[in-house]
Parts: C-alpha cells; structure tokens; sequence
C-alpha cells in the first residue's frame, strides 16, 4: 500500500515537472516560495529569490529550433543544480528564466545578502564556461534579479515578480550583471512606464519635431545634415532625446515613433528638393534604432516612403550602431544590402565604442564612420584619444570609407583633425542642430 503511495506521489511530482529540464514548473514554484515565507516570518530568517535569465537563448532558439535550444536548457538546468545546496529549490518558468530559491539564510538583513550574492557569482561563474551542444559551442551570458523576503504584503507572485524586475536593471549596471531588487527599481520602473505613456501620447499630439545639425567638409561648406528629434513635453517643456529615446527602444514604442522619425525626415528632403538643393549637399543622416531596422517589413517601409516622396535616395544616409551590426550580421547585412540597391547609403554612429576591428569592418556594407563624440570631447588633453582617433581616420582612409569627426566644440580639436585627414565634421564648432527655418536659412543662404 505504502508503495502504492509512493507511487502514486511520485507521478503527481513528475507530472509538475517541466518536460525539457525535468526542473518543478511556476505553480511548484510559487506554492514553494509560499511555504518558505511563512516559515522564514515565523523564525525571523532572511531568504532569497533568484531569478536567472540566459541572454542568448532566444536567439539559439531561433536559429537551432528545439534541436539545440532544449538541450541547452537542460544543461543549464543541470549546472545550476549543482551549484545550489540541499535545501535549496530550482524551478524553470519558461523559455530562458529559472529561478533559485534560498530558504533560511540568515538573521541579518547583511548576512544574507552575502550568501545570496557568493550563490549568485558563483552561479554565474559555472554558467559562463563553455556548453557544447549538439557538437556546437555556446557561450552565454546570463543576468541575475535577486530579492530578499519575506517581504511585508507580498505574496509569492509579487516576490517573484520583483526579482524579475531587479534584472531589467542589471544590465544598466555596468560592473555587475548582477542587481538586488529595491524600492528605487520600482520607483525608476513607475517612471519609465509613465513616461512610455507619455510618449505615445506625445505621438498623438504632435509634440515631437526634427531638428537639423550641419555637417560641413575642410572649407566649411554645408554637406549634410543630422536629422536629431526634439519633444516638446505638453506640461514639462524640452525631454532630452538621451532620456526617452532608450525608453522607447525598450518597449515597442520605437516603431510607430521611428516611423514618424522616417515620414518626417523624407517629408523635409522632398520639400528642399523641391525648393532646390545645393549640389553640395548630399547627405540627410537618419537615425534608426536596432529594433527598427530589424523589424519585419522595414525595407518595403523605406521602399513606399521613397516611391510617395520621391526623394532622392542617394541623399540620404541611415545611421546604425556597431551594435546591430554585431549581434544580428546576416539579418542586417540582408537589410541594408536591399537599401543600398535603392541607393541608400550606410553610417556607423558612435564609431570606436564598441567592437570596431579591421577585419569585420572590411566586410561591413556602410559607407561612412562617425567617430564618437567622447573621444572628441578630451582629445587635447588626452594622448591615448589622440592616438585611437589617428587610427580610425587611418583605417577609415585604406578601407576608403568616408570618417566624420562628431562633437567638434574648438578649432584645436578641428585643427587636429583636418591634419590626421579627417574630412568631414559635425560639433557646436560648426552648428548647433537647428529647427527646420533655421536650418534652411542657412542651407538656401546665397553666398
Ligand atoms: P547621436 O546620434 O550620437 O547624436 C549626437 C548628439 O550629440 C545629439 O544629442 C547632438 O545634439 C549632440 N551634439 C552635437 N554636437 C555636439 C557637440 O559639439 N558637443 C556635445 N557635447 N554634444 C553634441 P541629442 O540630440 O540630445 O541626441 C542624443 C542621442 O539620442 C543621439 O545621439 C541618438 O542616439 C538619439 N537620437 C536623437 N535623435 C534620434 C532619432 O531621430 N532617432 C533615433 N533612433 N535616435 C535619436
Ligand atoms: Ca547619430
Ligand atoms: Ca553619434
């Protein structure tokens, strides 16, 4: 009978269980979390909620399908289950997330931030070595949420929802991919859904407007232009670009906004061919984010926007980061290819910040480097900015790649550029970005 029963708890258990990493599923896991903190409340113990997330998952999964992503999982399960220690618990949600729960820890609120922290290193360190899966190599980088309990009014689902969010932040800390959840992470993450709001808001009532910064060649002559957007909040007056531009890249905002971005700027080149350009000028630089070039149907989006303006395409320039460029090569390279058989041309912004190396930039089909504005900023005074920014134009002039100089603010850093053989600059210097009347007075200015 007793065998019966063992049995029978036995199928019960395993039917919870998550098929691919044979780890206890969410309901496992919150009725565990539930029990814990009730005891923890009782003997004013400290335990921790460790919620893990695998950052390459998705796209493995995308690419090998179940043929390599469930033996990923698997094994990943796996090294987390010898790390952890034998009152712990292990659960898989689903996808790339797992979570570890550390029951009993300490007394002290210190104490036990200690121990969850040593468990999540080392946790971190076992999950950076190498998986071999399916006879291919995969190296993943993982980012780790922790949040303390128990918690006054929070149930299982809050504690779990908490750690999660403790992770979005992570990645904006830069010396650990690590982060404890506070109340300053539910603070910033009330703020940012607020200002999502806003911004779409703002889309509705047309807040947001393109402004025009001057890229000049040696002589001073007017080339081009970047076209940079502005929001003019309702009730809060000018938003920094730096401030809501991530936010909507974080959220699935940057499409309907980068759209406007799109329509707006191809609206303008068309109004000014019209008017009648200057020979001279050949480039509108446009800014796209990662998410909108990547999104389904971007190039049929450009397309119809080329065909209802009739600009010319080979007056604009799109600017893209190393980063795109990077993380998602066939994707992109497919994308702009298409572009550039239009007439489209393709800059790298904030050049020299990320992976910049000779090689892949060999094969890279863009036509212009725009070196980072940080390196501009202290060139006189720092030798080793001199030093890499000599080698970027250097680099730029064999692979015969057009290089402007961002963020040029005194005629010693342009002195110094001209003379490296950089050819082409956009700073204070030269302009500050303009709205459209001023710009144009400018750009129509008879000399
Ligand atoms: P970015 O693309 O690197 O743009 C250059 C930024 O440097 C602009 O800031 C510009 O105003 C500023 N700048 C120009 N010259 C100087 C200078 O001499 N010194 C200094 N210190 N700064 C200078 P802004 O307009 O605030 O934009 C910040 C960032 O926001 C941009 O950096 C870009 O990443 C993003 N952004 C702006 N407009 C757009 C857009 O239309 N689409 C997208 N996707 N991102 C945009
Ligand atoms: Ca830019
Ligand atoms: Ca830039």
């Amino acid at each position: 009978m007793s065998n019966y029963k063992e049995q029978q708890d036995k199928l019960i258990y395993q039917a919870q269980l998550d098929a691919v990493t044979q780890l206890p599923n969410r309901n496992q896991l919150l009725a565990h979390i539930e029990k814990v903190s009730s005891r923890a409340k009782y003997q004013n113990l400290y335990c921790a909620i460790v919620f893990i997330e695998c950052n390459q998952y998705k796209s493995i999964h995308d690419f090998d399908g179940n043929y390599r992503g469930d033996p990923l999982l698997y094994d990943i399960a796996r090294r987390i289950e010898k790390i952890k220690a034998e009152h712990d618990f292990i659960a898989h949600l689903s996808g790339s997330e797992f979570v570890a729960v550390l029951p009993d820890l300490h007394k002290q609120q210190d104490k036990a931030t200690e121990v969850a922290l040593e468990f999540t290193q080392k946790l971190d360190k076992s999950l950076k070595e190498v998986f071999v899966i399916e006879g291919k190599e995969i190296i993943l980088s993982c980012a780790f949420g922790i949040e303390l309990f128990p918690m006054a009014d929070c149930n299982a689902n809050d504690l779990l929802r908490q750690s999660q969010k403790a992770i979005i932040f992570s990645d904006e800390n830069h010396f650990s991919n690590i982060s404890f959840f506070t109340k300053e992470i539910e603070e910033k993450i009330q703020k940012r859904k607020q200002l999502q709001k806003q911004i779409h808001h703002g889309l509705d009532n047309d807040e947001f407007s393109l402004y025009f910064q001057p890229r000049v060649d040696i002589e001073g002559n007017l080339i081009g232009a970047e076209a940079l957007i502005r929001w003019m909040h309702g009730s809060q007056g000018w938003v920094n670009p730096s401030e809501f531009i991530p936010v909507a890249e974080d959220s699935s905002l940057i499409l309907p906004l980068g759209d406007w971005i799109l329509k707006t700027a191809f609206k303008q080149l068309a109004e000014w061919q019209t008017i009648g350009l200057p020979d001279t000028f050949t480039r509108l630089s446009i800014n796209v984010s990662p998410n909108q070039l990547l999104q389904v149907g971007f190039t049929d989006l450009i397309k119809e926007y080329l065909e209802s303006t009739k600009v010319d395409a080979n007056r604009i320039e799109i600017e893209i980061t190393e980063e795109v460029l990077i993380n998602y090569k066939a994707l992109a390279i497919n994308k702009i290819n298409r572009l550039r058989e239009l007439g489209f041309c393709f800059a790298i912004d904030d050049f020299g910040t990320g992976y910049s190396s000779f090689s892949y930039l060999s094969v890279l089909p863009v036509s212009t480097l725009k070196i980072d504005q940080s390196f501009i900023a202290d060139l006189m005074q720092n030798e080793n900015q001199q030093v890499i920014v000599t080698m970027i134009i250097k680099m730029a002039q064999s692979l015969k790649l057009e290089v402007v100089a961002e963020g040029v603010e005194s005629q010693q850093q342009l002195t110094f550029l001209i003379e490296k053989g950089c050819t082409q600059f956009q700073g204070y210097l030269v302009g500050l970005p303009m709205a459209k009347q001023e710009f144009q007075t400018l750009l129509f200015k008879k000399t």
